[in-house]
């Protein structure tokens, strides 16, 4: 790729770096790799605290008897917890986009820059393609990370010390070991060197998917399908075998692993 092509790119993350860390003398004295690694983290740890302390205020405080009849709710304690495991992941975990947009800068990738360079159907295309490596590669990675015993006991573990309906809440989103989160959403960013993907709607994916977490593990069915919602996940949890898929059901319908919420609350009855 061109230099000045490539130089649309850094002006992107310059600004975005700008919108996030502001016009500071200190900023200037990092490295722009350095810069653009401190936004994505402060973006992370905004979308870890932000959504789901509003989300939590709603469901536990203000509509308890909607969402929680049985009272099987995560306490302060437990959410603090998962706050303080997320923040101990977080530095090293978005190293993986800082790296990306790294080598995207560098034109390694086969990222583009605007929609019309290949026409809407081939962006749909080519999103759908990108989507689908990042689906198929977490799905596998997740799922070798529960078959292969010292994998589990290294680095999932960690997630899965969140096994009880109580004791899952959305700040579990970002509660992981930060090798375990980096090797689950690797696919996603090297999908990058495969597919050719829009910039903004590759970065405005990994940030749908945080607040994906968020969503998945706050134990509430939402049925909207294919969504990875509360419902699938919490069986994840309390099952440890099924629903291992990260933005959909789709990679667990397609290999044997899913497991409905209904077929749950038929047991129960
Ligand atoms: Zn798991
Ligand atoms: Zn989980």
């Amino acid at each position: 790729m061109e230099e000045a092509y490539l130089r649309q790119f850094v002006r992107m993350t310059e600004s975005w770096n700008d919108v996030v860390l502001g016009d500071y003398a200190w900023r200037a004295a990092l490295p722009h790799f350095a810069q653009s690694w401190l936004r994505n983290f402060i973006t992370a740890t905004l979308l870890l605290l932000i959504p789901s302390t509003i989300w939590c205020f709603y469901i536990y405080h203000l509509k308890p008897h909607v969402y929680f009849p049985n009272g099987r709710m995560p306490t302060k304690r437990v959410m603090l917890k998962q706050v303080w495991v997320s923040m101990k992941a977080l530095p090293l975990f978005t190293l993986l986009p800082a790296v990306a947009e790294y080598v995207i800068e560098k034109g390694c990738t086969k990222t583009f820059v605007r929609v019309e360079e290949v026409g809407w159907p081939m962006h749909i295309l080519y999103t759908t393609l990108y989507l689908f490596i990042a689906e198929f590669g977490l799905y596998w990675t997740h799922r070798l990370m529960h078959d292969v015993r010292p994998l589990y006991k290294c680095f999932h573990a960690t997630h899965h010390e969140f096994n009880k309906e109580d004791t899952i809440s959305p700040f579990a989103g970002y509660a992981f070991d930060p090798i375990d989160g980096i090797v689950q959403a690797a696919p996603q960013a090297l999908a990058l060197f495969v597919v050719p993907m829009h910039f903004v709607t590759h970065e405005l994916l990994f940030v749908c998917k945080g607040v994906l977490a968020a969503n998945a593990h706050d134990c509430i069915h939402g049925k909207v399908w294919p969504v990875m919602g509360g419902g699938y996940h919490k069986i994840h949890h309390t099952k440890s075998r099924y629903n291992y898929g990260g933005y959909t059901i789709l990679m667990d319908w397609l290999f044997g692993t899913l497991y409905e919420p209904e077929q749950e609350e038929e047991k129960v009855i």
